[in-house]
């Protein structure tokens, strides 16, 4: 009997189609006179979130987006982080604001975000986006969770009247998603550290998604055959190389599909950042033309 096999929802050509649509909407802007554009905020001297800000910067300029990195350097104060968050707030040039993490030791990232004007919000990070979806108001979520439905759509994974188990309840990744999968029907479980055995949540659940930052959470006995699983983490491990929290090789036969790592989520992750600010650029024209 050969082993089922699982398929790989790879994020590469989904990422494609939403970096073209965001350069198809921002020529449509500029033909219409405005330039979509966004700021990047950093302030550290890591070298991987650099390397992150400049893929971010490369992607906008290949899809026609204006893109500002504004680095304060790793001993930036949350005085002049938040002065800058308040002037790109108010910058009518500016349609899309990221506030890059790691920040500064003792800087409070909870204070700078709720800065970040909502409408140019585009990373879901000011606590009011995550309470517009909450109430299923029009909010920017957090792209990541975001893509994490995109790709499960992309692929015609349904997710209405199915369980979900999401591992992980951070403001950016798991609450957010949790909400998003809500919006669309699934029956969610949220798993932390403190919920209890992982799969007494994870292996009665049709989809599976890891966000927890741990390489190696979730294995072949965490879940039942035919689960979807999705996995958001990325975990740099002392060779230099990036792995997700799911065990891809232990997994595979037994899951129908999962989204690797890298090549997954990660890559739709960025697109997404793109359309949020052509739709935040779309969303403030009107407004300021009629100022
Ligand atoms: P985070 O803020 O550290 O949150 C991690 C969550 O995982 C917490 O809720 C934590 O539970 C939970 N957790 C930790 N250990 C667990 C365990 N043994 N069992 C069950 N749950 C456990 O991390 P994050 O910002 O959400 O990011 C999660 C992962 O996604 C990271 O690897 C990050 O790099 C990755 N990520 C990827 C992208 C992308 O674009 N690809 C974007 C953002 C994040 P408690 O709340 O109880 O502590």
């Amino acid at each position: 009997m050969s082993t089922p096999t699982t398929r790989a929802l790879s994020g590469k050509a989904l990422a494609g189609v939403i970096r073209q649509r965001a350069k198809d909407e921002a020529r449509e802007l500029e033909n219409e006179g405005a330039h979509p554009s966004l700021a990047v905020v950093i302030a550290t001297d890591d070298e991987s979130t650099h390397w992150y800000v400049r893929s971010i910067e490369r992607a906008a300029e290949a899809a026609g987006i204006g893109c500002r990195v504004i680095d304060l350097g790793h001993d930036a104060t949350e005085q002049v982080l938040a002065n800058v968050l308040r002037d790109l707030s108010a910058e009518p040039s500016v349609h899309g604001i990221i506030l890059q993490t790691p920040l500064p030791g003792g800087v409070r990232t909870d204070a700078l975000v709720g800065l970040i004007a909502p409408e140019k919000d585009i990373d879901g990070a000011n606590p009011l986006s995550l309470g517009r979806l909450a109430v299923g108001q029009p909010a920017f979520a957090p792209a990541t969770a975001r893509a994490v439905v995109e790709i499960l759509d992309h692929y015609d994974v349904p997710v209405a009247g199915r369980s979900v188990a999401v591992v992980g309840r951070s403001a950016v990744v798991g609450k957010p998603l949790a909400l998003l999968l809500l919006e669309r029907d699934a029956a969610i479980t949220v798993c932390h550290s403190r919920s209890g055995p992982l799969e007494r949540h994870t292996r009665p659940a049709d989809i599976v998604v890891v966000a927890a930052g741990r390489t190696g959470l979730v294995n072949g006995s965490h879940i039942s055959p035919d689960t979807v699983v999705v996995d958001v983490g990325t975990n740099v491990l002392p060779d230099g190389s990036l792995v997700g929290d799911v065990d891809g090789a232990s997994v595979n036969g037994i899951a129908a599909a999962l989204s690797p790592v890298p090549g997954g989520v990660g890559s739709v992750t960025t697109a997404l950042l793109l359309l949020h600010t052509v739709e935040a650029a779309r969303q403030q024209v009107p407004l300021l033309e009629n100022a």
